[in-house]
């Protein structure tokens, strides 16, 4: 290291501590990145590539960006997964003796960017962090931009349980990235899970996860002796988890940005229902499988959310569905409010739409990031709160109560922020322009001052023009010569002798007083102070408002309430939606319900609504069958939905809904219907099933969408039986299901289990074509229209002929052994299917077995022949 320059040396200590991260190395009015670093940004920035001197013979990759351009640059290397450090000069360059001090004064990750333009207004962004061993997982999460900080664990179940829960969890959080102890390094179900969900993993040290360590860095943070007052102190898992991204945060943002997490609030995710990541995937309820995208998912429909944190808000709504009925009707009650009055929902959007993301502008103020223009945006945003209080307080209810408790005026911040700062200030808080008139005294006089010495330049230039005589006498000024007099040629004979000549231009001259230099040091450095001034009250201003961070937080929160609620009241007044009644009944019981999803999306066709009832007695298990594309997969995802929806608060697309609160939703989609990439997608539905029949309690909802189709129709068939039964029969599970198949072996079910029924959905045949008539009916489906569905599909027409003609051969040549046609088996199926069910197939030898035993006459029988018998007998079984 010696043979590099000093300033190499210290960027190279720099940079040791930080391998993973790309430095900024600032360098008068640059960030500087050398070596790999600037070979791997140049890439991703499109920025070139060169080299600097750094020591003796010494030339290493450097390249470089302007430090005003930086935030551009950041959320580029952030977007392609990099971490970057900022490394800034700590002192003053002209008076700093030898080489200036440096130090990272900031690290911006993934998991806890603030600027603007990495965040996404109406999604969170979180950093979580695990902490795992054999006898549980605790997680934490944080969200920088707002403070929200929340610990849980999971334990108690067996470790693969634990596991499964906390997948589930992740997916809902869905965080940007994700802390993990060095021992996890090669967990390698976590890493394939982080990669499918885009989560960037950061190592940390194991001792950081100790309980000791944690709670005494999480009790220094908040100033507490015990961590008892944030009801956590149990959850050990948790703390090491939570104390881990403190200390995280305070590495990478420093301790001084940190005050807006003002606490850490535990939650159990058995307080709300579960879902897990297949059905998260499968319900589409915030991006859709195909295109990711959001339109065409629940939320699209449901979210008309106006400010960001109310678009946040809905968002943990979905990823949370409550299971409390009280909670549920209490969010019930907000939403009818605003569905009956539509006049309070029209006066109450245009003050939502002044309001800026609060919840981020408190964190960005905390952060010491905040500019004037944020403070004018929290201004602006306030504003509006005595208007929405207006507006609600007529309407009752403890909803609007607690909302209009909330709902903070911040009268003193207004006024602060009013009174000092300008309406529409710069961007920068180094050039003035920020602090209005009438503030502070000091600032008033020097822009008096100023003001008059501009004045006096001007009233100079006149009395030259009068003392010269030369008409196009000019007094202006530039940064290189401060104020001069400009004299055109033409004049140049008039120039007073005490005039000092300072520069030759194409069409005159330049030229300078001692008076005039006088009164120019006097203007620039009343600037400069002004500059300097405006920069203190601007510091003062923001922290004043620092100290009632909280206050806005509160604030915040209600105005997201408020806005949630109202999306939810338009969602439900424009698409027709029901109040479902929300129990803790068995029961599941809808009237003319629909997909609230495909409704929407429907070009031309109506949607059909459909019933359906569902509880622990006769209508345990619904078996749906139906031809392909009649609208099965739609059917049972819509109870889903419903469901999900009800338990959110939301009200319901149907006209009658009852919902005995579900704890979990699980689904499992047949391995064709999906589109895992390159996974072998059998097994993964038999995982998947797997994790179903292990989880899943008697209050839970299970939607099985064509299970078995992965593999082989005798395997498949099986399986399917097999796993319908298990839910039938276990008495813990119990769980009300819905089963969509093209097995039609399936509708067997219900004649052996009471709690089982068939229905299917109907089709009507007109000459060769069928017409779907989207109607859920009792009873089992007994034809496949495969080659009607082909023919509608547009398979040509010779492949659809030649398709019926094997059709017809298949038919014509299965007779069975019995001399009847296999195709009138299927039409006589319950007389018939003995041999193929597998229920009654035992039975039939049974049958069997003691008509040969009623036959034998035993006193007539040698001993051989009774061997023989005895011998037939073990064959049959
Ligand atoms: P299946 O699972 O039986 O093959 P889907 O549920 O995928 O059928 O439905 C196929 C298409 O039928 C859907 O994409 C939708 O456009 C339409 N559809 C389904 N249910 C209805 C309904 N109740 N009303 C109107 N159209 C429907
Ligand atoms: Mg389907």
């Amino acid at each position: 290291m010696s043979e590099f320059t000093p300033m190499m040396t210290q960027y190279l200590q720099i940079k040791k501590e930080r391998p993973d991260t790309i430095l900024f190395f600032r360098l008068g009015d640059f960030y500087e990145m050398f070596f790999d670093d600037a070979k791997v940004a140049s890439q991703i920035l499109n920025i070139t590539l060169t080299a600097r001197e750094a020591g003796k013979d010494k030339r290493v990759p450097m390249c470089g960006l302007p430090y005003h351009a930086a935030e551009s640059y950041i959320a580029k290397l952030i977007k392609a997964g990099k971490k970057v450090a900022i490394c800034e000069q700590v002192e003053d360059p002209k008076t700093a003796k030898g080489l200036v001090k440096r130090e990272v004064v900031r690290t911006i990750t993934p998991g806890t960017v603030l600027s603007p333009t990495l965040l996404e207004d109406k999604i969170h962004n979180y950093l979580a962090c695990i902490n795992k061993d054999k006898s549980g997982i605790g997680l934490a999460f944080v969200e920088s931009s707002t403070g929200e900080f929340r610990v849980s664990e999971f334990r108690g179940s067996p470790s693969g349980n634990n596991e499964a829960k906390l997948f589930a969890e992740l997916t809902r959080i869905g965080p940007k990235e994700c802390l993990i102890p060095e021992c996890l390094r090669d967990d390698t179900a976590f890493s394939a899970f982080a990669k499918d969900n885009r989560i960037s993993i950061t190592l940390q040290d194991d001792w950081i996860f100790s309980l000791d360590t944690a709670q005494s860095t999480l009790c220094g943070f908040f100033g507490t002796a015990t961590l008892d007052g944030f009801g956590c102190s149990h959850l050990t898992h948790g703390i090491g988890a939570a104390g881990a991204i403190i200390r995280y945060l305070k590495e990478t943002q420093g301790d001084s940005s940190l005050s807006h997490i003002t606490r850490v609030s535990p939650y159990i995710s058995e307080e709300f229902m579960a879902i897990d990541p297949a059905s998260w995937r499968n319900l589409e309820l915030t991006k859709t499988i195909r295109s990711e995208e959001k339109t065409g998912s629940l939320i699209w429909v449901l979210d008309q959310t106006i400010t960001a944190m109310g678009g946040r808000m809905l968002r943990s709504w979905i990823r949370q569905p409550l299971l409390n009925v009280e909670e549920i009707v209490y969010r019930q009650e907000g939403i009818e409010v605003f569905c009956q009055a539509s006049i309070l929902r029209e006066t109450i959007t245009p003050c939502l739409k002044s309001v800026h993301d609060l919840a981020r502008l408190a964190g960005r103020i905390d952060a010491g990031l905040a500019n004037a223009r944020d403070l004018i945006a929290l201004k602006e945003s306030l504003l509006v709160v005595p208007n929405i209080k207006i507006a609600l307080r007529p309407h009752q209810g403890r909803v609007m109560d607690d909302i209009l408790l909330g709902l903070d005026e911040l009268r003193d911040i207004v006024e602060l922020i009013d009174s000092a700062i300008h309406d529409t200030p710069p961007l920068s808080l180094r050039e003035g322009g920020i602090i209005k008139p009438g503030y502070n005294q000091e600032l008033d006089e020097l822009h008096s001052m100023t003001r008059d010495a501009k004045g006096w330049i001007l009233r100079l230039q006149q009395e030259e023009i009068k003392r010269t005589g030369i008409g196009s006498l000019k007094i202006s000024y530039n940064k290189v010569f401060g104020y001069y007099i400009e004299i055109t040629k033409a004049n140049l004979h008039l120039v007073p002798q005490e005039y000092i000549r300072k520069q030759t231009i194409a069409n005159g001259e330049r030229f300078i007083t001692p008076q005039l230099k006088e009164k120019e040091v006097q203007i620039l450095s009343a600037g400069e102070r002004i500059t300097g001034i405006e920069y203190e009250i601007f510091m003062g201003v923001r922290a004043e408002i620092i100290h009632k961070i909280d206050r806005i937080q509160q604030v915040s929160q209600a105005i997201a309430m408020l806005d949630v609620l109202v999306s939810l009241a338009k969602a439900a007044v424009e698409n027709d939606y029901v109040r479902p009644l929300i129990n803790d009944s068995d029961t599941i019981l809808l009237r003319d319900a629909r997909h609230p999803v495909v409704e929407k999306v429907l070009a031309g066709e109506r949607f059909v609504p459909n019933d359906t009832l569902l509880d622990q007695s006769d209508n345990q298990i619904l078996i749906i069958t139906g031809p392909n594309m009649a609208g099965k997969s739609t059917y049972i995802r819509q109870v889903a939905l419903i469901v999900l929806m009800a338990q959110i608060g939301s009200f319901v697309p149907a006209k009658e809904a009852e919902i005995g609160v579900v704890d979990q939703i699980f689904t499992r989609v047949g391995a064709s219907d999906e589109l895992i990439k390159g996974q072998s997608t059998f097994m993964v539905e038999m995982i998947e099933t797997a994790n179903i029949l292990n989880n899943a309690t008697s209050k839970s909802l299970i939607i099985l969408d064509e299970i078995g189709r992965g593999t082989s129709t005798f395997d498949g068939v099986s399986i399917a039986w097999a796993v319908a039964e298990y839910i039938h029969n276990h008495s813990s599970l119990k769980a009300r299901t819905l089963f969509a198949t093209h097995y039609h072996e399936l509708t067997e079910l219900e004649l052996l289990f009471k709690g089982v029924k068939n229905y299917n959905i109907a089709v009507k045949e007109w000459g060769d074509k069928i017409i779907f008539l989207r109607k859920i009916v009792q009873g089992g489906a007994d034809k496949s229209y495969g080659i009607h569905v082909a023919r509608l599909a547009g398979l040509p027409k010779e492949v659809i002929d030649r398709a019926t003609e094997i059709l017809d051969n298949l038919e014509m040549e299965s007779i069975a052994g019995n001399g009847k046609p296999k195709l009138a088996m299927r039409k006589e199926k319950k007389e018939k299917y003995v041999q193929f069910s597998i229920f009654d197939f035992a039975q039939a030898i049974n049958d069997k077995v003691v008509n040969t035993l009623k036959q034998i006459d035993v006193d007539n029988l040698t001993p051989l022949e009774a061997l023989n018998k005895l011998h037939d007998l073990k064959k049959m079984v």
